[in-house]
């Protein structure tokens, strides 16, 4: 079926380069929008939307719709721009935010230093780069090393990336066995900035990035379901279980994060929790998924299940206050979990009051109507807790275990 109804006309494309093969194709096949009373029972979803819905189009003029007015093009762009931001977030996080860590963690070297045995730390860098001569004094070490590291830049085969790694595996075993024998009185800035990444072990960043790729997949996830639904019954099955799917895994990716990095110094809380929440994360996109849970009974567990999911981050938030209570940075943390609490609350309540389309049916199809709101306040939320998110790192950076 090419189109129902017919009632209104399409309001046509605002994309297509001048004169294209795909404009003039656009011109040839025209699909009308329908309104709502003549869609097929199973997209029938907001009766307050009146007009510019597509109805079953064959899946190339689906896809091509992403550039054509209708009333799911907001839907549509809202959460794919939300899904470029987050892949932007991602690309920052893994080139940036490790440099923003050292620079900060660099701060305590000479300490860490001044604690430092000198004699065994140059026998040990001695002992990872096996190729240096023994070496009698220390600046001698400062200037083979710096060369060393230099030569060791240019080798194709030896990445810098690889470089590191292969230290920071190798030193920081070493030097946690370092007794504090002699005290150095001065440091030079040049040796700490060599051999800080491989005094201080980073922070691991996988919470974060689990966070940033459940984001992403829940964000792209439901972009394409909102373009593609209209299709076939079939495909509007499979797009929404998709999408329920990313709603699953955007709230669960969403503890890694606060967990992780509040309760990474006490790792039988620490597993506790998040062996809880990867637990109930795969339950839930299991129930998402499978055809048996689809049935109209199961609605109100499927419901009962993410609100219980996203409540459940209030057990870890207070158990963080009560250990932490005495830390600015808790207290802090825990303000942007509020907000985007309140944030995905009014989305909540917005999505299920539908309004305010309901006041004024018909006049927000296009633009303004609550889905897109609901929306926008997802991608607002998913970014306060990226905010946090990063605010956590900073924190752990700072205190260590
Ligand atoms: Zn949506």
């Amino acid at each position: 079926m090419a189109s129902e109804g017919g009632e209104s006309s399409p309001i046509g494309a605002f994309s297509g380069g001048k004169g294209g093969k795909g404009r003039r194709m656009w011109k040839k096949v025209k699909y009308q929008l329908v309104e709502y009373h003549a869609l097929p029972s199973y997209l029938k979803d907001n009766e307050y939307i009146l007009r510019y819905y597509r109805a079953e189009w064959p899946v190339k003029q689906t896809l091509l719709s992403i550039f054509s007015l209708h009333n799911e093009t907001l839907n549509v762009w809202t959460h794919l721009i939300g899904f470029f931001l987050f892949l932007s977030l991602t690309i920052y996080t893994a080139t940036k935010v490790p440099r923003v860590v050292d620079m900060h963690s660099l701060q305590h070297l000479p300490d860490v230093l001044k604690k430092a045995d000198l004699q065994k730390i140059q026998s040990e860098i001695v002992a990872c780069l096996r190729s240096l001569p023994q070496l009698p004094n220390f600046q001698r070490l400062k200037a083979e090393l710096r060369s060393s590291l230099t030569s060791m830049d240019m080798r194709p085969s030896l990445s810098r990336w690889k470089q590191v790694q292969l230290f920071s595996t190798c030193l920081p075993h070493r030097f946690g066995q370092a007794d504090n024998a002699s005290i150095m009185s001065a440091t030079s800035d040049d040796v700490s900035n060599m051999i800080a990444p491989l005094l201080v072990q980073p922070i691991p960043l996988w919470p974060f990035f689990a966070f940033l790729g459940g984001a992403m997949f829940c964000l792209l996830a439901s972009s394409a379901c909102h373009l593609l639904s209209c299709h076939s019954r079939r495909l509007s099955y499979i797009m929404l279980r998709l999408d329920y799917a990313g709603i699953a895994a955007l709230i669960s990716t969403s503890f890694y994060p606060p967990v992780y990095y509040s309760f990474m110094c006490d790792p039988f809380i620490c597993n506790v929790y998040l062996g809880f929440i990867t637990i109930l994360g795969v339950a839930m996109i299991a129930v998402s998924l499978l055809p048996v849970f689809q049935s109209p009974e199961f609605r109100p567990i499927r419901a009962g299940l993410y609100f219980g999911m996203g409540i459940s981050g209030v057990v870890p938030v207070l158990h963080k206050l009560v250990v932490f209570w005495n830390q600015p940075e808790a207290l802090h943390t825990t303000g942007y979990e509020v907000l985007m609490g309140v944030l995905y609350g009014l989305g909540a309540l917005v999505y299920a009051t539908r309004i305010p389309e309901r006041w004024m049916p018909g006049k927000f199809d296009i633009a303004g109507h609550s889905h897109q709101l609901f929306h926008v306040l997802v991608v607002a939320g998913a970014y306060t807790h990226y905010q946090a998110g990063l605010l956590y790192l900073k924190w752990r950076d700072h205190e260590r275990c």
